[in-house]
């Protein structure tokens, strides 16, 4: 049997760190072994459905560069890809159930349930659990609202399997009561449809958050009802935030969309998320997709929590931006710049070559680039006495010079500082702050060469009339 996985998002918010580690991690795991990547959207939870989530996530993880070898934008076999268009399978596969004697219908009414719940120091076994068919049938046509539950007989067992990540796991079929497969609007629950639709598509391993245990517990039970074999299961540990608590959307700016808009790029995040959790057999930790996707293994997941280090990723975003060349930079400012400079290829080129080192954000980028665009005098201070007496100096001799270059900016300079007998900060601060606005954060060198005469002479002016 081919390697089959899935990444099965409920469109219930944005796409998080957390769900991108999962698809990546799938990904990953299909595209070594030649197998298939699934996305399969769970929007049976009507009440916590955002309108448009799924189509959102879908994008972030198109914008990432994981693309699925099936799901709802590229149908396969195994489809429909969205759980609200399977109502029927999961009916259908409750009623087999039903007339198995594995569920069951159940009348409990809220109240009763939480009388029950009070009274009884063990998960529920309803009272309905062995009521024959004909008396439930006589009470749904009687119009009684009620759910089916699930006959939970395994109390004495536990329930075992070999977890890709952390071995042998055991789970006692106690924590878990009658629990419910369809509520009494004939919504299915997600564990019901989960299971049933692992098995349907044909999913071979399911590898998804830890936070998911207790789910398996249920969805072991219901293969075994089925008398389907299981998947294999693997459950990746937690992601903690700088406090050591479980990373929170609260606290911590995790959605692709913030990364996003804070300059960060697809190769740089999926590498980060790629070793929260996971190490390289020889350490390296900078990876093009490609590469990850060929020293990706199960063997190396980690059992113990990752912890979200934003300096580490901030550290491969800098990497990653220093392998792209000036268009590609451009074309990626794109989704958070509207810079009139990222069209001027030949000028966003030298600006690239002289200063793109020294970014770790496309935000970085973006902020430099307003220097070159907006001229905000905010060092006033520096603009008078001898400071503007420098710069003063500094625009005579400057526009004096026939050819601009460079270099004929740096010996200006030179001659500025000769002829007031001043050096260092006191000859350069000046003159920055007429440039730039501020009085340090860019080379006056770099400065030089990616204005042209008449914009130097310009900002002198405005400068001097500000100042
Ligand atoms: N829809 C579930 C979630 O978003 C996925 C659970 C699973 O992978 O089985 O958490």
């Amino acid at each position: 049997m081919s390697m089959r996985v899935r990444f099965a998002p409920s469109p219930t918010g944005s796409l998080h760190l957390g769900g991108v580690r999962t698809a990546l991690y799938n990904f990953l795991l299909a595209k070594k072994n030649g197998g298939a990547f699934v996305i399969r959207v769970e929007d049976t939870d009507l009440e916590r459905n955002q309108q448009g989530a799924e189509n959102n996530q879908l994008a972030d993880l198109a914008w990432l560069g994981i693309e699925a070898d099936e799901g709802p934008n590229n149908p396969g076999d195994y489809g429909p890809y969205y759980q609200s268009k399977r109502q029927d399978i999961y009916q259908q596969h409750a009623e087999t159930l039903v007339k198995e004697g594995k569920a069951f219908y159940c009348f409990l009414t809220d109240a009763e349930l939480d009388a029950l719940h009070s009274h009884e120091n063990r998960q529920l076994k309803s009272p309905y659990r062995d009521t024959s068919l004909e008396e439930a049938q006589a009470k749904i046509d009687a119009g009684e609202s009620c759910v089916i539950r699930f006959k939970n007989n395994w109390d004495d067992r536990v329930f075992q399997f070999d977890d890709l990540v952390h071995g042998t796991t055991e789970l006692a079929g106690d924590m878990v009561g009658d629990f419910v497969l369809i509520r009494s609007n004939k919504q299915p629950v997600y564990n019901f449809c989960c299971a049933v639709d692992d098995h349907l598509m044909a999913i071979s391993h399911v590898l998804r958050g830890e936070e998911h245990l207790s789910n398996t517990l249920r969805q072991l039970m219901i293969y075994d009802a089925f008398g389907w074999d299981i998947p294999q299961f693997g459950h990746l540990s937690m992601i903690l935030g700088a406090n050591r608590k479980k990373l929170s959307k609260r606290d911590d700016a995790v959605s692709v969309k913030d990364f996003v808009s804070s300059g960060y790029l697809p190769q740089a995040i999926l590498n980060y998320v790629a070793l929260l959790g996971w190490s390289h057999s020889d350490g390296e930790e900078k990876f093009t997709l490609d590469e990850m996707i060929s020293s990706f293994t199960l063997d190396r997941v980690n059992k113990s929590p990752a912890m979200f280090d934003r300096d580490k990723l901030n550290w491969l975003n800098h990497y990653h931006l220093n392998q792209y060349r000036s268009e590609e930079v451009a074309q990626a400012l794109q989704d958070i710049s509207s810079s009139p400079l990222l069209n001027d290829t030949v000028w966003f080129e030298q600006f690239w070559t002289l200063i793109g080192h020294q970014f770790h954000t496309l935000l970085e980028v973006n902020d430099t680039l307003a220097f070159f665009e907006q001229h905000e005098i905010r060092d006033k201070e520096l603009l008078l006495g001898e400071g503007r007496d420098v710069v003063t100096t500094f625009q005579g001799i400057l526009s004096n010079e026939s050819n601009y270059s460079e270099e004929a900016f740096l010996s200006a300079m030179k001659a500025t500082g000769e002829q007031m007998g001043v050096k260092g900060k006191r000859l350069f601060a000046p003159i920055r702050v007429a440039l730039i606005g501020i009085q340090s954060g860019m080379e006056l060198k770099v400065i030089g060469a990616l204005m042209t005469k008449d914009q130097v002479l310009e900002r002198i002016n405005a400068a001097l009339l500000v100042g």
